[in-house]
């Protein structure tokens, strides 16, 4: 499929294969063979995607940005002896306003895009034995972490970087949370809390016995049920952190009662077995879906910015338009202000590669004749 209409604006091969591991695994290794090819990093085609439309946005900014000081620098040095147009400060302070408009849009995003270039950070918390490893290693596909019946065999946080329906995803499993005397679990347990509090989602886990235990009414709110439950191992999710619960083990309770679960309770909870897989497409659907919020579709919706260097050239540019504006307002020098609409488009320009002064004059000369 030729670009730029695919998914990430390049050319595209698609081999469509049948699902068998072993036929993925040879088509796999015969493609690794050929010269400069690579496995796309976990969230590497949506990130591409991105990059695209920020790109196309910055350009776009950019030539507006342009034009004004091609405008500008037409009235300084012309306005004697062309006719130019009166109102054109007026014209181009508008057009500078409304590029600032549009940054600052850019710019408010909530960080995004960065997680798709980060990963998403997300924490798998819970009691010991509740089946936390068991989850992690079923989400990756791969035993990352110990499972086993003896309660504390995961001291210390176990990371897997892995792609989630086509985001980056770094999941921790950490320590089972409980009080105890021995000092490396405990340390465990300390790294666990601090894990759960820096991450983008949190993962609960309870399993089957605990959540029977668990009082019918206070399930009305699942998160301030989920949040409360967190607080009492410490854990206070900040406003933007997303939470979600998940019980496991429910192959050990009555179908009856799993049944009746997942039909009353609120949808916010998943109910799955590690050991049988059942709600495990459920499980993985919901997760990705909490994931896709936090990164933003790039294919709903606007870009977001990926790179934190991005941010702040573009903060500094929206700054120098700022200035702009006071300047012409103020003082009404046009000199001065013209340098910062310069400046602006140097940060710009460290953002989309570079400014030439050659552009500046194409414009003088095609929006006013001047020298034909
Ligand atoms: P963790 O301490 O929370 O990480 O729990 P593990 O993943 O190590 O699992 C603890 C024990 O529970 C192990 O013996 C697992 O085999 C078992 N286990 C995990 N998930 C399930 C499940 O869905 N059903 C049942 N019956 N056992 C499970
Ligand atoms: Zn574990």
């Amino acid at each position: 499929m030729p670009g730029p209409h695919t998914f990430t604006g390049e050319d595209l091969a698609e081999l469509h294969i049948h699902g068998g591991q072993a036929v993925i695994n040879a088509v796999l290794y015969a493609i690794g063979r050929v010269p400069k090819t690579r496995l796309a990093e976990p969230g590497e085609f949506t990130r591409r995607q991105m990059d695209g439309d920020l790109r196309r946005k910055f350009s776009d900014f950019r030539e507006r940005l342009m034009t004004a000081r091609a405008h500008l620098e037409a009235f300084i040095d012309f306005s004697e002896e062309e006719h130019l147009e009166p109102d054109i400060l007026n014209k181009v302070k508008r057009a500078v306003k409304s590029v600032q408009v549009d940054l600052k849009e850019c710019l408010t995003d909530n960080r995004r895009g960065e997680r798709l270039r980060n990963g998403v950070h997300v924490t798998i918390v819970g009691e010991p034995n509740v089946g936390k490893s068991s989850l992690l290693n079923a989400i990756c596909q791969k035993p990352t972490a110990i499972v086993s019946p003896i309660a504390g065999t995961t001291r210390d946080v176990v990371e897997s970087a892995f792609d989630l329906g086509g985001y980056p995803v770094l999941l921790s499993d950490t320590a089972g949370l409980r009080e105890t005397e021995d000092v490396i679990e405990s340390e465990g347990v300390r790294r666990a809390v601090s894990r759960a509090v820096s991450s983008d989602l949190i993962v609960l886990v309870l399993d089957a016995d605990q959540f029977t235990h668990v009082a019918p009414s206070s399930l009305d709110n699942p998160d301030s049920f989920i949040r409360s439950r967190l607080a009492s191992f410490g854990i206070q999710p900040v406003e933007n952190q997303r939470v979600t619960l998940l019980v496991n083990k429910i192959d050990l309770v009555p179908d009856e009662v799993a049944q009746q679960w997942r039909t009353s309770l609120p949808k916010e909870f998943i109910f799955l077995s590690c050991t049988t897989n059942t709600g495990m497409r459920e499980c993985i659907g919901k997760l990705t879906g909490m994931v896709e919020e936090l990164c933003g579709n790039p294919l709903v919706g606007e870009a977001s910015l990926t790179q934190h260097r991005h941010r702040s050239n573009l903060e500094a540019c929206a700054e120098r338009l700022g200035r702009f504006q006071e300047l012409l307002d103020s003082a009404e020098d046009v000199t001065l202000a013209t340098h910062e609409i310069q400046q602006a488009l140097r940060f710009l320009g460290k953002v989309t590669g570079h400014v030439y002064v050659e552009e500046v004059l194409d414009v003088i000369f095609r929006d006013f004749c001047i020298g034909k």
